[in-house]
């Protein structure tokens, strides 16, 4: 093989991995970010009343710790508006007004 053949052939190889390249990086991704679902931007800090707006939606749910009642002990529980919280542990749900 002539050198000539050698350097044209390098040049096309070049070239090929170059436009793959481009086509890869303009080809199309969807996006799967949940955390953009309830339309937020994360390009400035959030305020009360966002956060406020956001808790009443039901968009996001306050934490903190209270008495499990299926494991009788204090653990994580996300809170919700109408005064019922989660455990984060073991998913069981307490109703509004019990104790604590
Ligand atoms: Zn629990």
């Amino acid at each position: 093989m002539s050198q000539f053949a050698l350097g044209v052939g390098a040049c096309v190889l070049v070239a090929g991995m170059s436009a793959a390249t481009l086509a890869a990086r303009a080809w199309p991704v969807p996006s799967y970010g949940r955390h953009r679902e309830a339309g937020l931007s994360y390009r400035r800090t959030l305020d009360e009343a966002a956060l406020q707006a956001l808790l009443t939606g039901g968009y996001v749910e306050a934490n903190d710790f209270a008495l499990c009642p299926d494991e009788q002990r204090v653990t994580f529980h996300a809170l919700r508006t109408d005064g019922s919280r989660r455990c984060w542990t073991c998913s069981a749900t307490t109703p509004a007004g019990e104790a604590s």
